[in-house]
């Protein structure tokens, strides 16, 4: 693996045969990520889209992460298992592939090694796997399952196709929803475009303008996305209705247009991109929201964690009613706040939010003083506190505290 460390690009007015043919033939490149850490754990926050029928899509969002670009070869090289390419170590140049040369006279070098070049970034990502969490790939549409019925590499086909067209519209439509330009997002198959099982989407901009961190954390936006990509390839977002152009187009469109799913930078796809391919699954994500959880786990794993560790049955009720209602989840539970020396039974680390969840027996006296004190002692570091009395109403509560519990999502 040799890492490109200087990469500059510059204008050329005329381009040989050879560099034409290259970029025909088109490189093979892998994608590989790694999230970033923070305080030894991965940076990533994992969102679902979620219907009635159960999950439709499994989110993940990565502040920062390690990109890296791999180039292992023309994409139609002869002998699949040779990797990367010759340097020549004595002039600092790539060696010209033996049918690439163009003069005799220069003497090849003897001094050469095989190498990988690949670029490596920083960039916000977001993973989109439509599959399930458990028992195999979801079956997006009617069309690939009636694919996979038949012979296995017209499935596999299928699948790709499938998967070519959702990355398509997905992209296009997250740039016309969030007033994107054409280049600032990139899109990638994962694990590769052979076999993709998901979709790597990342702002070409460090930094970035935050839109694939709203996919996550906002719950409507991914279905305003897919209404909108529905609107793109044709489709009443409504009905489903087959509407056959865009607006103003003078030619139907029988699979594909540079309207819907077709543009420059997907041409090796543009053979196989299909809009009916992506119809039913779209308007799945138009009816689902988007429920995110505050680590790397899953809602639901992070529901059974907290349950576990909660101190009596009422703070599981109150774990219930907090879940139920689609509100942000607490972080830990009865975790020791240190600098306080108190044990809240819930907490929201970000917000620095302690929770109670009040029995009967903190109506006592005595009992009610030392809550008072460990009170004192968290508002002295900083922290806010939220109790849940056994008579308060908590749904009243969740609702007032929206800084802290975010805005209910039935
Ligand atoms: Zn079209």
């Amino acid at each position: 693996m040799f890492r490109m460390t200087s990469v500059s690009t510059r204008r050329a007015d005329r381009i040989t045969a050879n560099v034409e043919e290259r970029q025909r033939q088109r490189y093979e490149i892998h994608t590989a990520y790694h999230f970033a850490e923070v305080n030894g754990q991965p940076a990533v926050r994992t969102a679902r889209a979620v219907d009635g029928g159960g999950d439709v899509a499994q989110l993940a969002f990565g502040p920062t992460a390690t990109l890296a670009l791999i180039n292992v070869g023309l994409s139609r090289r002869k002998d699949k298992a040779e990797l990367g390419y010759l340097l020549d170590l004595d002039k600092g140049r790539w060696m010209p592939r033996p049918e690439e040369k163009e003069t005799d006279d220069e003497p090849a070098s003897t001094r050469h090694k095989r190498v990988i070049p690949f670029v490596e970034d920083r960039r916000n990502i977001l993973i989109v796997d439509p599959g399930t969490a458990g028992g195999g790939p979801t079956k997006l549409s009617p069309e690939a399952d009636q694919a996979e019925s038949g012979a296995a590499t017209s499935g596999a086909l299928s699948e790709v196709a499938l998967m070519a067209s959702l990355e398509a519209v997905l992209k296009a439509s997250i740039e016309s929803e969030f007033d994107l330009e054409d280049r600032e997002l990139d899109v990638e198959s994962l694990p590769s475009r052979e076999k993709r099982t998901s979709i790597l989407l990342y702002e070409a901009a460090e930094g970035g303008a935050g839109v694939l961190r709203q996919l996550v954390d906002d719950p409507t936006a991914l279905a305003r996305v897919a209404r909108a990509g529905l609107a793109r390839c044709h489709f009443d977002p409504d009905t489903l209705e087959d509407l056959h152009r865009a607006p103003g187009a003078t030619e139907d469109c029988t699979a594909a247009c540079y309207d819907c799913l077709l543009s420059y930078t997907n041409q090796p796809d543009h053979r196989i991109l299909d809009r009916f391919l992506v119809r039913d699954y779209l308007s799945r994500l138009v009816a689902a929201s988007v429920e995110t959880s505050p680590g790397a786990e899953s809602r639901s794993e992070h529901i059974e964690r907290l349950s576990r560790q909660a101190g009596s049955d009422l703070e599981r009720e109150w774990l219930n009613q907090v879940a139920g209602a689609g509100y942000r989840l607490p972080d830990k539970a009865q975790v020791f706040v240190e600098g306080a020396g108190s044990r809240p039974d819930f907490v929201y680390s970000g917000a620095h939010t302690a929770i109670y969840v009040d029995g009967p027996h903190h109506e006592y006296p005595h009992r009610a003083a030392r809550d008072a004190d460990a009170e004192d002692r968290l508002f002295s570091i900083g922290w806010s506190v939220i109790r849940f009395g056994l008579h308060d109403d908590w749904l009243k509560l969740l609702a007032e505290n929206g800084g802290v519990f975010g805005n209910a999502t039935p």
